[in-house]
């Protein structure tokens, strides 16, 4: 009796104590980007010495250089010599990494990764998986990593891919980036376990590869006329060694290379260098703006066609990719109509209109890859006039094209323009020129690639997800990087880990680790502004202001008087108490210099009993705006600052009706600024002012009346049909210069 009780105790203590160090264990971050399918944390660490092993199970050159980045990443760190072998001997070392093909390992990139206190032992049944270990192993050690602490936390992680295309683009051709860049790229979306790279390689402003049989490519096409280069004329290529060697270095971190042939369209630096193979015949001179170019090779020429089959001869013979991207997007077809050879083609082939010419042209070159044992993909407008019938489908405009190639058993990619067009904007205020769009990281990491609509067998051809730089913006490799950074490292999450682990705020504390990793690398990436929003903030009461801190080691500076914050500006330790309306601007500054743009905010003290406009949300797909008052209301209520944010409304084709007043204290000439994507209209005293409707991008229409001293009623319209959302109203009046219309001027009634 007396000794059962005892033995009870026991083992509540025992158990007790064991919830308490599992507890502190859970605590433990396990920072690993992206994060691997299963995870336990376990007691202790391993401490790497000058005595520890690196063992292959077998002879393999292979392994060896694997073991090889180990035993070099150690080194470097600490001085140390230490070396990779095939571990033979008996006697088992005191501290051992111990690296394991075993055959058995499926998914093909699939590993596990064992840390113990004596021991770390990588296992995967291919060169990727023990390389996607390493590059596990390698995010858990300390960033300064030296003799004195070089450790590892005790762990056991198994890991494998949701998807196998886990892509990254590069356009080359808007500017172009030396070799030793591109090798740069390649080492970060492998540290990131990204395995597919897109080099978009032609293009209207530039041909960047060079093809033996067509020397005029590079001689002519590769340049374009820029008054602001020397010489004026910009440009460059990448030789075929130079290609080689790039595609070797890929290789080597297990990553595909998919070259981008752009045709029909999108070839204007080919027609400069042969007219030949235009429908006019030229001269055409290098792209040297950006848009759409209306001259594409003669669908009608079968010199057109013999020129591309030798040029992806030589594509072919340079880049293993089972996989070749021949472009297919933004064909205009007026030169085909015009054209008579084009006109004789649709003829002979029985062909409807220009869109089945484009069809046609797209599936003789699909055939000539698929009889060379290559398969196509391109943008999703070949779906245009009928799909190739093998051909893999990059869905870009949206995920419409990629839903439809699926259903149709075709393999997709998505890369819609909404979530993964990494040369859109990441952050709404201080952000270098960008094209246009925004997508912040939060919103490239919520992103699904498998639409809801698929069935599962639809599903299983949905094999990954791509993010796009394309750089008409972007001249500088250190502006690539900030384009890329951090957000690829978000999209990683997306199409490496399970889709139920995906958890923004557990990513968030994962990532702050990477910024350190992406700092001692000397990789630029976009530092986080301290104030994540920009327009307008809200204060009610006198509740300070919070800054956010993104980077540990970072310090925020801001001004309260308009005026740019720098290392001499207040320097923010703690929340900011602020009493009347007015301008925040802040900025996150790293220990070594390196600032974030500058975020403005306008801070305005209301009462939200009295301050705000009352709205309707309206759901539909409209291309103009509806009489409203005609339609019934999905949900209504009121919003306290004029910002579409503030109603929760679904993506796409939906409309809001604003109304309220708007208190005029100085009487005057008062200019409104309406800003909208979709279209909008504003009325001021029941009359309407502004006319911004129709479908467009985001356009700007402003209007002048003189208001009197008062409350006058406003009514504001909007409407969104499909892309990118967006409504703004600013002002101008005597004394006050062009803004925001703040909160404090809203109310609900008169
Ligand atoms: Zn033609």
């Amino acid at each position: 009796m007396h000794k059962t009780k005892k033995f009870l105790l026991l083992t509540i203590v025992l158990f007790v104590f064991s919830t308490l160090i599992q507890g502190a264990i859970k605590q433990r971050v396990i920072p690993i980007i992206p994060k691997p399918v299963k995870v336990e944390v376990t007691k202790g660490t391993f401490k790497f010495t000058g005595q520890t092993k690196i063992w292959m199970s077998e002879q393999s050159e292979e392994l060896q250089k694997l073991g090889g980045l180990i035993a070099e990443r150690i080194n470097r760190s600490t001085g140390w010599k230490i070396i990779s072998a095939v571990g033979t001997t008996r006697k088992i070392p005191r501290s051992l990494v111990l690296i394991q093909f075993k055959k058995d390992f499926l998914p093909n990139e699939a590993y596990s990764l064992e840390i113990k206190p004596r021991k770390i032992t990588i296992a995967a049944g291919s060169g990727a998986g023990i390389f996607y270990a390493i590059q596990s192993l390698f995010q858990l050690m300390p960033v300064d990593a030296s003799k004195n602490n070089f450790s590892v936390p005790c762990a056991t992680i198994e890991d494998s891919p949701r998807f196998k295309w886990r892509g990254v683009h590069l356009d080359v051709c808007r500017h172009m980036f030396p070799v030793e860049f591109i090798k740069k790229y390649i080492d970060i979306l492998a540290m990131y376990k990204m395995n597919t790279f897109h080099w978009h390689l032609t293009e209207d402003q530039g041909w960047r590869i060079e093809i033996k049989k067509y020397p005029k490519l590079t001689e002519i096409g590769a340049w374009r006329k820029d008054s602001l280069s020397e010489n004026n004329k910009y440009g460059g290529f990448y030789t075929q060694d130079q290609i080689r060697e790039v595609v070797a270095y890929a290789n080597e971190r297990y990553i595909n290379i998919v070259p981008e042939i752009e045709m029909p369209g999108h070839s204007l630096a080919a027609l400069a260098s042969y007219p030949e193979l235009s429908c006019s015949g030229g001269p055409f001179e290098v792209g040297s703006s950006w848009g759409v170019v209306e001259d594409v090779y003669c669908a009608g020429n079968d010199k057109a066609f013999e020129f591309l089959q030798n040029v992806l001869t030589e594509v072919m013979d340079l880049f293993p990719s089972q996989y070749i991207h021949i472009g297919g997007d933004e064909v205009p077809k007026d030169r085909w109509k015009n054209c008579p050879k084009c006109q004789a083609r649709i003829k002979a082939e029985g062909l409807k209109d220009e869109s089945q010419l484009q069809s046609y042209f797209i599936q003789r070159i699909e055939k000539f890859l698929n009889s060379k044992g290559k398969k196509i993909i391109g943008w999703d407008e070949i779906l245009e006039g009928g799909l190739a019938p093998n051909a893999a489908v990059m869905s870009w405009r949206g995920i419409d094209g990629g839903i439809a190639a699926a259903k149709a058993k075709h393999n997709v990619v998505m890369s819609p323009s909404t979530h993964c067009y990494f040369d859109h904007y990441q952050g709404l205020s201080g952000e270098p020129l960008a094209i246009g769009g925004y997508t912040p990281i939060e919103k490239v990491y919520s992103y699904e690639p498998v639409p809801d609509v698929l069935n599962e067998e639809e599903a299983k051809y949905i094999i990954g997800a791509q993010a796009n730089v394309w750089t008409e913006y972007i001249a500088t490799t250190d502006h690539v990087e900030y384009m890329l950074l951090p957000r690829m490292l978000a999209l990683s999450e997306v199409v490496w880990s399970p889709k139920i682990l995906r958890n923004y705020s557990d990513f968030s504390k994962r990532i702050e680790k990477h910024y350190d990793i992406l700092l001692s690398k000397k990789i630029n990436f976009r530092i986080p502004p301290p104030i994540p929003e920009s327009g307008e903030y809200l204060l009610t009461g006198h509740k300070p202001i919070e800054l956010n801190r993104p980077i540990k080691y970072s310090k925020i500076y801001y001004t309260l008087d308009g005026s740019e914050p720098n290392e001499k500006s207040k320097s923010y330790t703690r929340p900011i108490k602020i009493f009347k309306s007015t301008f925040l601007k802040a900025k996150t500054i790293l220990k070594n210099g390196k600032a974030s743009g500058t975020a403005s905010l306008i801070i305005s003290v209301v009462d939200t009993s009295v301050n705000g406009l009352n709205y309707k949300y309206y759901e539909g797909d409209w291309n103009v705006l509806p009489n409203f008052d005609s339609l019934t209301a999905v949900k209504s209520g009121r919003i306290k600052k004029l910002s579409l944010s503030e109603i929760k409304a679904r993506e796409d084709y939906f409309g809001i009706m604003l109304d309220g007043f708007l208190k005029i204290e100085n009487p005057g000439d008062y200019t409104f600024y309406l800003t909208s994507d979709d279209g909008s209209k504003l009325l001021i005293n029941n009359n309407e002012l502004i006319n911004n409707d129709g479908l467009h991008g985001s356009k700007e229409v402003n209007a002048k009346i003189n208001l009197n001293t008062g409350k006058c009623p406003i009514k504001i319209f909007f409407f969104e049909k499909i892309g990118d959302q967006n409504l703004k109203l600013e002002y101008e009046s005597p004394g006050i210069t062009r803004r925001l219309i703040p909160a404090s001027m809203f109310f609900f009634n008169n």
